[in-house]
């Protein structure tokens, strides 16, 4: 059950504190208004202000120019503008972007940027970071990023390398965003679950394989959240239609196996979903489907996971958010 008490907060029922259950918008998202915007803007002079007067110098240098086109790297939204100059957007909790066609209406709320070009306009508010940047500080950002599973310039191996050198549990490591850029905590958690790994198996004992077969998924499952707008992870097995079951109704929309499902039978062994908190955030799994190895007689002869027992969910360094 979840007893849901205030805007990006939950009561974790089952066991631990309260924890944000991160409504920060995962990399896909980011990366569909990157798409978007390239459609709206791209090639156009626009006209950028700010109604709400926090970002009226980065606007004035940005209007009147070309904006040339749109990237997102990770949970970033660039958009790069003639002469160098790029517009770097963090929505974080709270930001958001709507657009429309003219006429432009009057601003509503507190509008920190305002973009018109020759047949839409767009609104962005309450960004965590809305800021002009030289390329200098775009190198400088990516540097700090890690690799994003839904570019094409994305290196596995550089985020494995930092994987195996660490024994922070891969749940938190997933979630750092200077190792994996975009995945967000809906996709760690059901990434894990489709691994049938524990959460809490250190970084050190992720084998270079089942690295690659867990990016490769965790790639597909985002390119498919592009595609689709919302998350869905279950196999074509455990869809409602397969499993004759109700859909879902969750507001984060789609069809999964273990986010924001405590206390709920898995999809696949009928085991009731765990909860507890994990690195500072919202951990879910299924104890069986993704049971801790215990000791190293006990695992099985070509074990995925490590024969070292990982331990239970409990409070761990606390995973990077938002480098
Ligand atoms: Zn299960």
């Amino acid at each position: 059950m979840t007893a849901v008490t205030a805007p990006g907060f939950e009561m974790s029922g089952r066991s631990g504190p309260w924890v944000a259950w991160d409504p920060v918008p995962e990399g896909h998202t980011i990366h569909r208004l990157a798409v978007r915007h390239r459609e709206l803007f791209a090639g156009q002079v626009v006209e950028v202000e700010s109604p709400q007067g926090r970002f009226t110098a980065g606007a004035a240098l940005l209007s009147g120019r070309v904006l040339a086109d749109t990237e997102a790297y990770g949970k970033h939204l660039l958009h790069h503008f003639a002469g160098e100059l790029t517009l770097h957007v963090h929505l974080g909790l709270y930001g958001k972007f709507t657009d429309g066609e003219p006429p432009v209406p009057a601003p509503v709320g507190l509008v920190r940027m305002r973009m018109v070009g020759e047949r839409h306009w767009l609104d962005l508010r309450g960004p965590t970071a809305c800021e002009v940047l030289e390329p200098g500080a775009v190198a400088a950002l990516r540097a700090r990023l890690g690799q994003d599973p839904l570019r094409d310039d994305a290196e596995p191996l550089i985020a494995y390398a930092k994987i195996v050198r660490s024994r922070k549990p891969v749940f938190a490591l997933l979630l750092d965003q200077s190792v994996v850029a975009g995945c967000g905590l809906i996709y760690a958690n059901e990434v894990l679950f489709r691994a049938g790994l524990a959460p809490t198996t250190p970084g050190t004992a992720i084998g270079l394989a089942q690295w690659q077969e867990m990016w490769e998924d965790l790639r597909a499952l985002m390119k498919e959240g592009v595609a689709r707008g919302r998350i869905d992870t279950v196999h074509t097995a455990h869809t409602p239609e397969a499993m004759q079951r109700a859909p879902r109704v969750d507001r984060h929309g789609g069809e999964v196996y273990v986010y924001r499902r405590p206390a709920q039978p898995c999809l696949v062994c009928g085991t009731p979903i765990d909860r507890g908190p994990l690195a500072g955030r919202n951990l879910y799994w299924c104890s069986k489907c993704q049971a801790v190895p215990t000791a190293p007689r006990t695992a099985r002869p070509r074990a995925r996971t490590a024969p070292k027992p990982a331990g239970r969910p409990a409070a761990a360094g606390r995973a990077r958010n938002s480098p």
